[in-house]
C-alpha cells in the first residue's frame, strides 16, 4: 500500500476511536443535565450524529482493504481524556463538561480537516466527502457551544446561588 493510503488508514482508525470516546463522553454528560434542557437536547442530537460518524468511518475502513478487526488497537489513547471529561467533578461538572466538549469538538475539527486532506491526497474522493460531512457536524456543535457557553454559565451560577440560599435557611 502506498504511504499516503497507510497514513489515511491509520488516521481513519484514530478518528473511529475518537468517535467512540466522544460517544462515551456525551452519554456520560447527558445523565447529569436535567436542569439544562437546551444543552441536553443539543448533546442528544450530537450523540446521534456521533454514532453515525463512527458508522461512516467504519464503512470507509471496510472499503479500504483493512477491516474493522484493526479498530481495536486504537481505542486506548483517548480513553483517559474521555474519562476525565465524563468523570466526577466537584459540583461544577456542567461547566467542566462544557469546557471539555468545546475542546473535544475542536480536536475533532482538526482531525477531519487532516483526514480530508489525506483522503484527497490518496485519491479517495468518497472518504474525503465523508470527512467533510463529519467535519460540518463538529463545526456546528462547536459553534453551538460557543454561542451558548455564556447562557449555560448563567444558569449554573443562578442555580448555585439558589442552592446556597436554600442551605442557609
Ligand atoms: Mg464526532
Ligand atoms: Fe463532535
Amino acid at each position: 500500500m502506498p504511504e499516503s493510503r497507510e497514513w489515511l488508514t491509520q488516521w481513519l482508525r484514530d478518528a473511529h476511536a475518537m468517535e467512540e470516546q466522544a460517544e462515551t463522553m456525551l452519554s456520560g454528560q447527558l445523565s447529569r443535565l436535567d436542569s439544562y434542557p437546551d444543552l441536553s437536547a443539543r448533546i442528544r442530537t450530537h450523540l446521534a450524529e456521533t454514532k453515525e460518524q463512527a458508522r461512516r468511518l467504519k464503512s470507509c475502513l471496510d472499503g479500504i482493504d483493512e477491516g474493522s478487526s484493526t479498530l481495536k488497537d486504537a481505542g486506548a489513547k483517548l480513553t483517559a481524556m474521555a474519562q476525565s471529561i465524563s468523570g466526577v467533578f466537584a459540583g461544577d461538572e456542567v461547566m467542566k463538561g462544557s469546557l471539555a466538549s468545546y475542546t473535544f469538538e475542536h480536536m475533532e475539527i482538526a482531525s477531519y480537516k487532516i483526514l480530508k486532506a489525506a483522503a484527497q491526497a490518496a485519491g479517495e474522493a468518497e472518504i474525503a466527502r465523508v470527512c467533510e460531512q463529519n467535519l460540518r457536524e463538529e463545526e456546528a456543535m462547536a459553534e453551538w457551544l460557543k454561542d451558548n457557553l455564556a447562557q449555560i454559565t448563567e444558569i449554573f451560577l443562578a442555580r448555585a446561588d439558589a442552592d446556597s440560599r436554600n442551605a442557609k435557611r
